[in-house]
């Protein structure tokens, strides 16, 4: 395996995808931004070149680092543009049918050598794995932080069948792109979101049983606990719908009754109010 990462590519332009492009670029690695929509691909350019502008507003790099930026990105709506890849990036859709699909795509159209990661926030890495037949030692799980260019973590996570080579390179690239790499192993949502959505799912319940009104919620445990910002907030910039997949996930691959998300949280999904992205979900925005 080659150790060397020239060209990353990244799938999906969304919030995520976008962000890994953009710090891809900016450490200097040129970066292949796919998606499916030419619309999300024409969004991921205009946030690329309003983030690197503002940087620049702050003095944070020159202009020249900017274009420098901006020239190593190649936006691509089919995926066989950026074949020669050696490292790939999923950040698609949180659906294990689109994530199947997409790995079996991926170990066709990039080198023997790439890297396959994936930056699901619940999926099962080995589950993901299978759709890549005999590549699975090269899957392995890159989970981010939104939003990417601000948040230091990025979780490792080592499948059933990942090498500890794979592991290391995913160690070093997240290094390289300025990141605090900490390893984890595949359990469904692995660290991060096993510990946080039980935090989340338990505020909807407290709000829903009238123990507080949610902004009472999220500021007692901003001054209670420290944190940045309350669980009800952070739901909402999440999307409500997202914490709503990734809690079914945890309740059934884990089969424990306190991952099953509130019903205070589903019906505002059903609703349609999903949180920041919407406009409406826990606040109005
Ligand atoms: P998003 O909805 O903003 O973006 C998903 C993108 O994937 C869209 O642009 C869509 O067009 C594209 N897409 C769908 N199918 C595709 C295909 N077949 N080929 C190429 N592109 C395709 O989603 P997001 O919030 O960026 O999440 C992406 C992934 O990152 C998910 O797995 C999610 O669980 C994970 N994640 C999200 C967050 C978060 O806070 N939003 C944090 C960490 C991890």
């Amino acid at each position: 395996m080659s150790q060397e990462v020239g060209k990353i590519a990244v799938i999906g332009a969304g919030t995520m995808g976008s962000g890994i492009t953009l710090v891809a670029a900016t450490s200097g690695i040129d970066a292949f931004q796919v998606d499916v929509s030419t619309e999300q691909l024409d969004r991921a350019r205009a946030y690329h070149a309003k983030v690197l502008s503002r940087n620049v507003e702050k003095e944070r790099m020159t202009e020249e680092e900017k274009e420098a930026a901006l020239s190593r990105i190649s936006y691509c709506s089919d995926m066989g543009d950026a074949a020669s890849a050696d490292w790939a990036v999923e950040a698609a859709t949180e659906n294990p049918e689109v994530k199947a699909a997409l790995f079996k795509t991926m170990r066709e159209t990039f080198p023997d050598h790439a890297v396959l990661a994936t930056n699901t926030s619940s999926i099962s890495i080995t589950q993901i794995a299978t759709a890549t037949g005999d590549a699975a030692d090269r899957v392995v799980g890159m989970h981010f932080f939104n939003p990417v260019p601000v948040m230091k973590l990025v979780e490792v996570i080592k499948g059933l069948a990942t090498s500890d080579e794979t592991v290391a390179r995913t160690v070093a690239l997240a290094e390289r792109m300025g990141k605090t790499p900490i390893p984890a192993n595949d359990r469904a949502g692995f660290v991060s979101n096993r510990v946080l959505m039980p935090l989340i799912n338990e505020a909807f319940c407290a709000w829903m049983e009238g123990v507080a009104e949610p902004e009472a919620i999220d500021e007692i445990m901003k001054l209670g606990c420290n944190f940045p910002m309350g669980p009800l907030r952070l739901a909402d910039f999440i999307g409500l719908d997202v914490c709503h997949d990734i809690m079914m996930v945890l309740y059934r691959e884990l089969g424990d009754q306190k991952f099953f998300p509130c019903p205070l949280l589903r019906q505002l999904v059903t609703a349609g109010r999903l949180g920041d992205k919407t406009g409406h979900g826990v606040y109005e925005h």
